[in-house]
This record gives C-alpha cells, sequence and structure tokens, in this order.
C-alpha cells in the first residue's frame, strides 16, 4: 500500500522551505506550523484551516459523502501533490476540525501511507494511534493550550463561547480541557 518513492515527495511551496532548516522529510510540530502560519499571514487565533493548507501546498475538495465520513487525506492526480477531502455536509466547525486532522496526518504520516480516509472521530479514532495523533495535533492547533486557557477565563468556563471563539464543536471544547486537566466552571 505505500509507494513512497523519491520522485513523489511532496513538493513544498517556496514559502515553506526558503530559510527554513526543515527537510521536506521532517516531520512537522503543532508549534512549527503555527510559526509557519503566522509567516505567511495567516490568521492563527482562530487558526484560518484553509489558508494554513494554501501554505502547505495541499488542495481542498469540498464534496458531498456519506455521512460517516469525515474526510480523508490523498495524493492528487498527479500522483505527488496532496488533497484534502471533506465531506461538505457536516457542519463547517465540523470541517474545520477534519481539516486540521487531515493537516495532522500530512505533518506526521505522510512518510507511512499514501492515502487516509476518516471516519467520525471521536467515536472510533482513539483505538488507533496514528488517528488518536492526529486527533490530538488538529485539537492542539485549533486550541494551542495558552490562547485557550485564556479564552476559558475570558469567558468564564463556557464551553459555549470557547467553542463558538475557536469554530469548533463544544465536545472538541471539551476533549481540549480534558487533555489539559481543566475542571471547573463549565469544564467538567
Ligand atoms: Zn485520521
Amino acid at each position: 500500500m505505500a509507494f513512497i518513492r523519491k520522485s513523489t515527495k511532496p513538493k513544498l511551496p517556496d514559502s515553506f522551505s526558503q530559510g527554513e532548516d526543515l527537510s521536506v522529510d521532517e516531520r512537522l510540530t503543532v508549534t512549527q506550523l503555527l510559526d509557519l502560519a503566522k509567516r505567511n499571514g495567516v490568521e492563527t487565533s482562530p487558526l484560518d484551516v484553509k489558508a494554513l493548507l494554501l501554505v502547505l501546498g495541499i488542495g481542498l475538495i469540498s464534496i458531498p459523502m456519506r455521512d460517516e465520513i469525515s474526510g480523508m487525506l490523498t495524493r492528487a492526480d498527479n500522483g505527488k501533490d496532496w488533497v484534502v477531502k471533506v465531506n461538505a455536509l457536516h457542519h463547517p466547525n465540523r470541517q474545520r476540525f477534519t481539516i486540521a486532522h487531515e493537516i495532522a496526518h500530512f505533518s506526521r504520516h505522510r512518510f507511512q501511507q499514501a492515502e487516509f480516509e476518516d471516519l467520525n472521530f471521536f467515536r472510533n479514532g482513539e483505538s488507533n494511534p496514528m488517528e488518536a495523533e492526529a486527533n490530538r495535533f488538529a485539537s492542539e492547533l485549533l486550541m494551542p493550550e495558552s490562547i485557550f486557557r485564556d479564552k476559558v477565563r475570558v469567558f468564564s468556563g463556557s464551553i459555549e463561547e470557547v467553542a463558538l471563539y475557536f469554530r469548533v464543536s463544544t465536545l472538541a471544547v471539551r476533549v481540549r480541557a480534558k487533555n489539559l486537566g481543566m475542571k471547573g466552571h463549565g469544564l467538567e
């Protein structure tokens, strides 16, 4: 299934590699992605996931899919570039999480597989270490810890308002708060 050859490695845009120490083989961290976004004028709070895709040279196709499919990361028709497909029928906030999750696969796992298809995240993703990592990564990318803690304080722990700010589901906020060990206010 995995067929990674030198000639098919993703070509990252110039803005990505110029003056960077990153090789295209390197796995990207959340911090590196957010730095990259800032350097390219991409809004990071809340993160403009579509603009970040552009910076990374990843295509985006929004199409209706069966309800249980959130989206996927696959190779483009040219066999070189990467494309994120997202279920256009899902709520926009859910699509944001899906895109962030696929960015996670691109950043961490693209050397291991040529295709990633994702079903409903919080239900079945955790049993697979790669999926668990992608969910955690997406969560950190959309809700960086310091900003998240700040917004929880600003909104007095209201899950709904925090979710509204980050444009994610209330479930995503609950999971993020739990992973940060936050309790009290509405976050229990
Ligand atoms: Zn996945």
